[in-house]
């Protein structure tokens, strides 16, 4: 049985996702806001943010996630973990599925962010969670004294390489060219740490270990000379992008060629009215917190615009 017509749901609750519904309740629409398996989004695997207004000291990912919940709850938002599993957007109400389960409303906001990237080695998936990891800040500590080896050139792999430092007995950073893509700030951070070695012009061929003995070391290609050599670590992580979570709405709305989903220019509406879209799903070029927070209060306004001119 599908429960009654909701005025909006929110897919998604990082600060994108929170904000639209911080936004939306005090809007008086009462909106639900279904997440995956990773409440609060990309900011609970990290640590330190320093660079989100308001705290001069810096705040926790989780803690900023967790209080931007309860802002938004404080409201009349409604947070459930569920993950829509599919969509129907060919008629308002609109409908989405949790398995069997079915929702609707009358406006959608999409707001599920983005996944880390992997780089398709054989055994990833075996190794995952067994000393090949895409979260620092989540495994990180498991691996004291060791050599960790961290893959990318940008600000998520010298953050995660500055963060690695706390527990690896050194932290080898393997990127594919021989700059950093990093923010100025980051890369010198992370060139001048003692503890941080560049392997540069290098990208992994293989991972080594298993199951049981987790990752022992990885063979590495030098992409000038072509030549492979192995590098004995025990852990990996892989800090080289992200990809947009829209596999849901494949056919159904417009993405570019990367999959990131696209609205109006400096809008949040896509082509389907009442269906609008915020944060890191529809943005590749700012992918901040702030700016994710930004878009989903864009969202929720425009969403708040739609619904009154269509009888809410
Ligand atoms: P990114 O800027 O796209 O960097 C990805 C890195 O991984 C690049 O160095 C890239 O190499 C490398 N890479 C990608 N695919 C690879 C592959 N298949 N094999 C080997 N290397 C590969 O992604 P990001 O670091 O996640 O940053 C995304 C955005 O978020 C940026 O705007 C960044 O500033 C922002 N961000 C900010 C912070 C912060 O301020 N604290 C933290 C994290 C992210 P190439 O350089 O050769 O392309």
């Amino acid at each position: 049985m599908a429960e009654s017509v909701r005025e909006v749901i929110i897919l998604g609750s990082g600060p994108a996702g929170l904000t639209a519904a911080l936004y939306a309740a005090r809007a008086n629409l009462a909106p639900l806001v279904l997440h995956g398996p990773q409440p609060g989004g990309q900011l609970t695997t990290t640590t330190m943010v320093e660079n989100y207004p308001g705290f001069t000291e810096g705040i926790l990912g989780p803690d900023l996630m967790a209080v931007m919940e309860k802002q938004a709850v404080r409201f009349g938002a409604e947070v459930r973990t569920a993950q829509v599993t599919k969509v129907d957007f060919a008629r308002a109400p609109y409908r989405l599925f949790v398995g069997e389960e079915e929702f609707r409303a009358r406006a959608v906001i999409i707001a599920t962010g983005a996944s880390a990237k992997t780089l398709g080695l054989a055994r990833e998936s075996e190794l995952m969670g067994y000393g090949l990891s895409t979260c620092a800040t989540c495994d990180g500590a498991f691996f004291r004294g060791q050599v960790i080896v961290v893959v990318g050139g940008g600000d998520s792999a010298a953050e995660e390489a500055l963060f690695l430092t706390k527990f690896g007995s050194r932290v080898l950073m393997v990127h594919r060219r021989d700059e950093l893509r990093a923010s100025k700030i980051m890369a010198k951070r992370v060139l001048e740490h003692p503890k941080i070695e560049m392997v540069w012009d290098s990208t992994i061929e293989q991972l080594l270990g298993d199951k049981k003995a987790g990752i022992t070391g990885i063979v590495i290609r030098n992409t000038k000379t072509n030549k492979t050599s192995e590098l004995a670590c025990g852990a990996v992580f892989y800090g080289i992008g992200h990809t947009p979570n829209t596999a849901l709405f494949k056919g159904i709305l417009e993405m570019d060629e990367n999959g990131y989903l696209i609205t109006k220019p400096g809008r949040t509406a896509t082509k389907i009215p009442g269906i609008f879209a915020c944060g890191d799903v529809q943005d590749h070029y700012y992918r901040q917190a702030v700016t994710a927070a930004g878009s989903g209060c864009m969202g929720a306004i425009e969403a708040e615009r739609y619904l009154s001119e269509h009888g809410g």
